[in-house]
């Protein structure tokens, strides 16, 4: 009989409650699952761990090709102003520079017990990389496009990348293409979009700013002079007179959508939501937000209208580092009220089911492989 591995911490958290460090996670060699077991019971060769013990985590939103932007534009500006300066900047460093800065954080994600990613990609710059990974990747390959004549010309554009990832497929990596914001989509690619056969899940930047809102509502506010900056005919556009999200959701009904900040997200739109899209997942980055906006969502309105959250990082343009604990962390100081248990679903089985892995990942189900992860305060890190 191969070896088991024993662990035991101060708790156990296995995917949706948290229970006492009396208990043990018996894994085989290869890190599937096989029982929890109270000590009494467990035999010998427990090992003793100090701190929390929790299925790997899932970052349900990162952005690994902007990894070399660490600290480059400044905190503070509010969406339209840090997107224009990510667009201006992104591509000054080297091609090596830029692969060494995405291996880096990929590595830093892997250590500090992070198991899966749900990755934006404009290009191919993380193709490499993604084959030989530890971690699990969905790769959401991003279309944008505002001018609705270049509809057409931009989708095959991302569907051209669709196809090169599509090669890595496997146990270790999924794909689909998926509109990038409702600012920067036109109704024509929305519509090309929802027409790609055999495509989820969705996922997509929303309410990330109160200007996103006011274009849709009655086509004023900031992202008019964003527009104007690049040079986008934004004259084909002609706002719905509601918030941004009812305007675009009905393309993606059914299928699982995962929503992308949420700033300013509405109950109306909540509402809305429930009944157009009951597979919707409700991701949160507050530290991005915090980065941006100086704001985070309304988690409480959240909770209450029992969304299901998940958790993710962003990138290291608008973050100081890609941990899903720092984002648990940053959460706890604002949201004192909110359990430990249940913020540490978000981060684990919601986000594998959102990603649709959770055979694999988010919990300590017995047959699941879903990686070791020990919490204390200050950090995580990966044991298994
Ligand atoms: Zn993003």
């Amino acid at each position: 009989m191969s070896q088991q591995l024993k662990f035991k911490g101060t708790a156990l958290f296995n995917g949706r409650q948290l229970l006492p460090g009396s208990m043990v996670l018996v894994l085989s060699d290869k890190g599937i699952v096989q029982d929890i077991v109270h000590e009494s019971v467990a035999g010998d060769d427990v090992q003793q761990l100090n701190g929390l013990l929790s299925p790997g985590f899932i970052n349900t939103h990162c952005h690994l090709e902007l990894s070399h932007m660490g600290g480059i534009v400044p905190e503070g500006t509010g969406l339209p102003a840090f997107l224009t300066s990510v667009m201006e900047k992104r591509g000054q460093q080297d091609v090596l520079a830029q692969e060494a800065a995405m291996q880096q954080a990929a590595t830093a994600m892997w250590e500090s017990g992070i198991s899966a990613v749900g990755d934006i990609c404009n290009g191919t710059a993380t193709l490499a990389f993604k084959k030989d990974s530890p971690l699990y990747y969905h790769s959401f390959i991003e279309c944008m496009g505002f001018v609705p004549g270049f509809a057409q010309q931009r989708y095959e554009y991302s569907l051209d990348i669709l196809r090169q990832f599509r090669e890595l497929n496997g146990p270790g990596h999924s794909c689909s293409i998926v509109p990038h914001a409702p600012y920067s989509v036109s109704e024509a690619l929305f519509s090309l979009l929802s027409a790609t056969p055999d495509n989820m899940p969705i996922s997509i930047h929303n309410q990330e700013c109160e200007a996103e809102n006011s274009l849709y509502q009655d086509k004023t506010g900031a992202f008019l002079d964003f527009y104007k900056h690049f040079n986008m005919d934004a004259s084909a556009f002609t706002p719905s007179g509601t918030n941004s999200l009812p305007a675009w959701l009905p393309w993606f009904r059914q299928l699982p959508v995962i929503l992308v900040h949420n700033t300013y997200t509405t109950e109306q739109d909540i509402a809305y939501t429930r009944e157009l899209a009951p597979r919707a997942y409700w991701c949160l980055c507050p530290q991005a937000n915090l980065y941006i906006e100086n704001r985070i969502p309304d988690i409480g309105l959240l909770r209450s209208q029992g969304c299901t959250i998940t958790l993710g990082t962003d990138s290291l343009a608008s973050n100081h580092q890609l941990s899903i604990w720092q984002e648990i962390q940053t959460i706890r100081r604002h949201y004192s009220n909110i359990a430990l248990e249940e913020i540490l679903q978000w981060a684990t089985l919601n986000g594998a089911m959102a990603l649709g892995i959770e055979g694999k990942y988010g919990s300590f189900e017995k047959g699941r492989q879903p990686g070791v992860t020990l919490i204390d305060e200050k950090e995580s890190r990966r044991i298994l």
